[in-house]
């Protein structure tokens, strides 16, 4: 799996890395360097431009906020209101915040600040915080744009700037921003690439804006890595859907991915009417519901996210055990993205495309290139096969939400306070059922047809420590959703800006 690393067992304090941070890893259980940080953490200490090829999940994270940490505490400068001395840009609003999160326990150690800016939330905490001045300034190139722009965010102290994930910030458009950004930074300033390709002219970037970097590849941009088994599954339309129950009412995390958000949105719903908890994630979302449901595929309160390409990139949880192609993605590149939402920092994962009759051509074609070969199975929803692939009991949730259709009629009606109640969080109940296979999903579905057996002994509250939470639908309008759907979806907003995604 490694191309151009070799074998490196040294430290972190051993790789250059100040004690400080060396302590505030181990805290957080970070003690020996994955293959990307060992390879690229000297260059990049050492204050060389470095580009790295290495796929999320295998820890570039570190492999970039370290050397700005330590080349920010080692450079000494001031920090000054307006003028970041570190820019680090991400192309999703969910993958800045990943990286804030990273970020934070070690800045705080070194005394340093740092802020995110992404667009889909208020500009006048982002101006308040650059203002008070921030050491790093983790970003989406939209709004950092409109920051430029009107004066709030000069470039002109920057020391050292990061692109993570550069193929995606081009899959996404975001290539001239990204250009006119570096363009006001200094040419002096020490850059970080990281990227799964070089394509997509991501290799113009490095061209303009590199200074003689040192190459560092993990994981080829090809293959994907040794630990992740590939299957095809070759259902027919109507097994497709239990199939994919089976699938995701097994124990651990699984990740689906449609192509459309209408797919993701209406799967979401399908899942949850027969007793799996999912939540949904794509760009018809607001930023709330994103992070809610994020929140939520995080904390193991839905243990199943549909999702959209355009959201896979920002999802960076670890322990997810399976990931699906409900739809087979267009093209190879987007089946390696999606597939490397599973055998994160080391460990296992098992990816699954679901074909029908008519995919049999483009799943084919695209296996090829993404340099794979799966093992293709025919089945229906009861073949042994979904046991392997997703093994231990299937649990299944009662949905029984307190109706919150009926709470928005009875809160609207007359008392003006519908638009409060509409936020609100279903605080429902729920009642675990448990099938051994999948052929015995229709007991499970005949339990939680009873649908309005909240008032059942048998039901357990939600609210209870250790019950999965529950989520609100925040869709306007929206007065037909069965309470159960409510239970673990998000709402829909209209007009996602583009920018600072
Ligand atoms: P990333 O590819 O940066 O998203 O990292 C993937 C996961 O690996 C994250 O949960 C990191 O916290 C974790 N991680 C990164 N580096 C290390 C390390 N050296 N030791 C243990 N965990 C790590």
């Amino acid at each position: 799996m490694t191309e151009t690393v070799a074998p490196d067992n040294r430290s972190f304090a051993e790789l250059g890395v100040p004690a400080r941070l060396v302590a505030t890893l181990a805290a957080a259980g970070v003690e020996k360097p994955f293959p990307i940080q060992a390879a690229t953490l000297p260059d990049s200490l050492a204050g060389k431009d470095v580009l790295g090829r290495g796929r999320t999940g295998s820890g570039k994270t570190y492999a970039f906020v370290l050397p700005v940490l330590a080349r920010l505490a080692a450079s000494g400068t001031k920090r000054r209101p307006n003028h970041p001395r570190a820019l680090i840009l991400a192309p999703t609003r969910e993958l800045a915040t990943q990286i804030q999160a990273s970020i934070t326990p070690l800045a705080d150690t070194l005394g340093l600040r740092s802020m995110t800016i992404f667009g889909g939330v208020g500009h006048g905490p982002q101006i308040s915080g650059l203002r008070k001045g921030a050491d790093i300034v983790v970003a989406c190139p939209g709004r950092l744009e409109d920051h430029l722009q009107a004066g709030h965010a000069k470039l002109d102290a920057v020391e050292i700037t990061v692109l993570d994930e550069a193929d995606h910030m081009a899959d996404l458009g975001f290539l001239p921003a990204v250009r006119r950004i570096l363009e006001a930074t200094p040419a002096t300033a020490q850059r970080l690439l990281f990227s799964a390709t070089l394509d997509a002219g991501v290799d113009v970037l490095v061209r303009r804006f590199m200074t003689d970097p040192v190459t560092h590849s993990v994981d080829s941009a090809r293959s994907p890595v040794s630990q992740m088994t590939h299957h095809v599954l070759h259902v027919q339309p109507d097994t497709r859907l239990p199939v994919l129950v089976d699938l995701t009412a097994a124990p651990g995390r699984s990740l689906v991915f449609t192509r459309t958000k209408y797919g993701a949105k209406s799967l979401t719903k399908k899942l949850i009417a027969q007793g799996v908890p999912a939540v949904e994630l794509h760009g018809n979302l607001s930023q709330g519901a994103r992070t809610r449901n994020l929140e939520a595929f995080s904390d193991g309160s839905a243990r199943t996210l549909v999702a959209t390409d355009i959201a896979a990139r920002g999802i960076h949880v670890d322990g997810v055990t399976l990931v699906i192609h409900a739809d087979p993605p267009i093209e190879h590149k987007a089946y390696l993205h999606r597939s490397g939402r599973t055998a994160r920092a080391g460990a296992d994962g098992t990816v699954v495309t679901l074909m029908t009759d008519d995919q049999v051509r483009d799943v084919r074609d695209l296996t090829r290139k993404a340099g794979i070969a799966p093992k293709v199975t025919k089945l229906g929803a009861d073949h042994p096969m979904l046991s392997e692939l997703a093994p231990g009991e299937r649990t299944f949730v009662e949905p029984t939400a307190r109706p919150v259709q009926q709470e928005r009629v009875a809160g609207s009606g007359g008392s003006g306070s519908g638009r409060g109640n509409r936020r609100r969080r279903a605080s429902g109940t729920a009642q675990q059922t448990t099938g051994k296979r999948s052929g015995q999903n229709g007991s499970g579905q005949a339990t939680r047809a009873a649908g309005g057996s909240r008032s059942s002994g048998r039901s357990k509250s939600r609210g209870g420590s250790g019950s999965p939470k529950s989520y609100s639908t925040s869709t306007p309008g929206s007065t037909t959703r069965p309470a159960g759907a409510a239970a673990f979806s998000a709402g829909s907003r209209a007009g996602t800006s583009r920018r600072g995604r």
